[in-house]
């Protein structure tokens, strides 16, 4: 469900028309709906009402002030994965107490900001890692929190780019030396050990895998309180997926329904960290047509966008609706997509019907609010795109279109 649709004949994002954010804010430009964003976190938050938990936003998926700002008001916590995602939170006027701290490479200095801010807890993936944060503490006079990330080696069947607990991902502590791992956290000075977490993967779009490993962070649980550990907290990590084109995701109340069943007994608070299900459909990335070109072998649309603008069909060969703002008469074409940059890689489509387009035309690329500004570059020296947050009938540059200036910040001839 969002807030994306067609009145007329011309789309909207709630009630302002896309072709008048286009007109004042040119393209391409992001577009976000502040009410989609609300209903996805609210349905999410609500559906775990039943047990103690915190829903914490992954920062990543869409790391905008606004939406930060916007979710926080919300009641979200924040899963981060740099120290520069807690500035952002800080920027945002947020307060990090209820932040989890993610990532396979944290330095010291990280840890240290973290430690400084009073984060709620560090999801921790390695025991070199749990030694380093734990002189870090230690030399601040403080115990770090932790949650110790394990891998459960659960196949999520997605992007294997995306799937990040397997054995073979770089993510989390293997599962067998999960119980060392604790046990060494339980001696370190600088450690306290408050939960457990794991992250299986990214765009999941069956229950199964997840349930999977909800069974197994189970038993975990339970073993390690036998053996005398404190776990509080249980962090399921993020991952559930969204329809791009007719994938049909576990609903996040039946998602929710299930784990309550299989965790209540526990008394744990559970934590999860959602970044796709929350933003990916509540944004579109909004494009102007530049030109048609015909080869023997294709029908090019060129788009003012680019893949500098959003990677993914690039990096995993993500499918996205494309849709014309405003509706011509007459028949679909099969085109490809493709943007200005020097690589053919850089496409939004390829032998896709598009409804008839013009140059000077506008196009939606659909549900491109998770990993899309966030995953932006400055490739072939573009200026990354503006950022607008539409709420009811009124819209706000939420991130000003960088300036030719923006490109050469901190460069000098040498
Ligand atoms: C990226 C990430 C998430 C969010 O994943 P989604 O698929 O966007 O929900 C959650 N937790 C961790 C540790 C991550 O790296």
């Amino acid at each position: 469900m969002n807030h994306f649709e067609r009145r007329d004949g011309q789309l909207y994002c709630e009630d302002v028309a896309l072709a008048d954010i286009a007109r004042a804010v040119g393209t391409p430009t992001y577009v976000y709906s502040a009410a989609t964003l609300t209903r996805h976190f609210t349905v999410f938050d609500e559906a775990l009402a039943a047990v103690p938990h915190r829903i914490c936003y992954s920062v990543k998926a869409l790391p905008n002030l606004a939406v930060l700002r916007l979710l926080g008001d919300l009641g979200a916590g924040f899963d981060v994965v740099s120290q520069g995602e807690i500035y952002r939170l800080l920027s945002a006027g947020l307060p990090t107490k209820h932040v989890v701290f993610s990532g396979v490479g944290k330095t010291a200095p990280e840890m240290a900001f973290a430690l400084e801010h009073g984060i709620h807890s560090f999801n921790v993936e390695s025991e070199a890692e749990l030694g380093l944060l734990s002189e870090v503490a230690a030399s601040r006079g403080q115990r770090a929190p932790v949650s110790l990330r394990v891998n459960p080696d659960v196949d999520p069947q997605t992007h294997p780019y995306i799937a990040t607990g397997l054995k073979q991902s770089k993510f989390g502590i293997p599962w067998g030396r999960a119980l060392p791992a604790y046990d060494l956290a339980s001696r370190l000075p600088g450690i306290e050990v408050v939960g457990l977490d794991c992250h299986i993967g990214s765009q999941l779009t069956s229950l199964g895998p997840f349930l999977e490993a909800v069974d197994l962070m189970v038993g975990l649980v339970e073993t390690l309180r036998a053996q005398g550990h404190r776990i509080t907290d249980l962090d399921l990590g993020g991952g559930l997926g969204i329809t791009y084109a007719d994938e049909a995701p576990p609903h996040p109340k039946d998602f929710a329904e299930a784990v309550i069943q299989r965790t209540r007994h526990l008394g744990v608070r559970l934590l999860f960290e959602p970044g796709r299900v929350i933003v990916g459909n509540a944004g579109v990335l909004l494009m102007r047509v530049l030109y048609e070109k015909a080869s023997d072998a294709r029908h090019f649309v060129i788009v003012d966008a680019a893949m500098n603008d959003s990677i993914r069909p690039a990096l995993y060969g993500a499918f996205h609706r494309i849709q014309p703002v405003v509706l011509r008469p007459g028949d679909s074409r099969v085109v490809d997509v493709v943007g200005p940059v020097c690589e053919s890689g850089d496409f939004f489509a390829k032998e896709r019907a598009l409804e008839p387009v013009a140059p000077g035309d506008l196009l939606a690329l659909m549900s491109a609010g998770a990993y899309g500004f966030s995953m932006s570059s400055n490739y072939n020296s573009r200026p990354r795109a503006a950022e607008v947050l539409v709420r009811g009938d009124r819209f706000h540059v939420v991130r000003d279109r960088e300036t030719l200036a923006d490109l050469t910040r901190g460069e000098r001839v040498a």
